[in-house]
């Protein structure tokens, strides 16, 4: 039976576990408008970038997302369709369907490894140095609902797993390994000076090349570890989810994935009612809607 203590903390991780989910779109959302750009040209046009109006370059609806959203969505459903478990062929079938729909956008280094799936049916990309790009990292999210709760061995095999689909690279590894326990503890409840001193110091102590201080980091490109540095900086630098999203997309650069995972590491970490009102209401309904689904069918019972 549960108690009331459990079911209570259940809820909870339910809901920081679909803040985490809105949070993921709506960085994307607000990044996507003005993704390639530089701070001083986003100054010029809109003083401070601070809502979901569309536009940029792909000339997006307000509130539409990129793929950094589409493609976690695809996994989530390819998770959920084999019963929680994070398989990587299952993974790269998902991605390959998702490519067929023809996305509004996809990387580089997704499309030539997808491609190669097709050919080879085998779901792991070769190991290469310059798949160091952020495709990877932008779609952990499903696999650390999905692994809640399990070993760390068990933890790392499934985000590996989908990771190595599109980025088999030491620096995509580490960092998607990070996010995951980032996402993980803080919907467990810790605190961002713990994810801090628990994760994020020792992570730049192991990794150096990721290390964030003291220079800020702007315009940050698709490379995973200029994605990390901006996203940390604007995380460990702000107190709530509104300051730490825009900050993070008014760097410019790949400013919808560095929007995405901060999005989703402060909806971990600030919970729902953290959101504004105007992003929630503005964010694709259709896409609204998908969040909220995985992330509570995602999450073990
Ligand atoms: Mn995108
Ligand atoms: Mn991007």
């Amino acid at each position: 039976m549960r108690t009331s203590s459990s079911s209570t903390r259940a809820a909870s991780l339910a809901s920081k576990a679909e803040a985490a989910y809105l949070g993921l779109a709506i960085g994307d959302a607000l990044g996507a408008t003005v993704e390639f750009m530089t701070p001083r040209e986003i100054r010029a046009q809109f003083k401070l970038h601070r809502d979901l109006t569309g536009g940029g370059w792909l000339k997006l609806k307000a509130g539409q997302v990129t793929d950094d959203t589409t493609m976690t969505l695809a996994l989530g459903e390819a998770i959920l369709a084999r019963g929680g478990r994070v398989e990587a062929l299952a993974c790269a079938q998902a991605f390959d369907a998702w490519m067929r729909a023809k996305p509004i956008d996809i990387g580089n280094t997704v499309r030539r490894n997808l491609i190669a799936f097709r050919k080879s049916g085998v779901p792991e990309a070769p190991p290469s140095e310059h798949d160091a790009g952020n495709g990877a990292a932008m779609r952990v999210l499903p696999v650390a609902l999905a692994t809640f709760g399990q070993s760390e061995a068990a933890v790392r095999m499934a985000v590996l797993a989908q990771a190595h689909v599109t980025h088999h690279n030491a620096d995509s590894d580490a960092a998607c390994l990070l996010l995951t326990r980032l996402v993980q503890d803080a919907l467990a409840g810790a605190s961002l000076r713990e994810l801090y001193r628990q994760h994020i110091r020792p992570f730049v102590a192991a990794y150096p090349q990721f290390a964030y201080r003291p220079r800020r980091r702007e315009n940050p490109s698709g490379w995973v570890v200029e994605t990390l540095q901006a996203v940390l900086q604007a995380l460990l630098d702000t107190g709530s989810f509104e300051e730490c999203l825009i900050d993070v997309v008014n760097r410019g650069g790949d400013a919808d994935t560095t929007g995405a995972i901060a999005g989703m590491l402060a909806g971990a970490l600030y919970g729902l009612e953290a959101i504004p009102r105007r992003w929630l209401k503005a964010l694709d309904p259709t896409i609204r809607a998908a969040c909220r689904r995985q992330a509570h069918a995602l999450l073990p019972a």
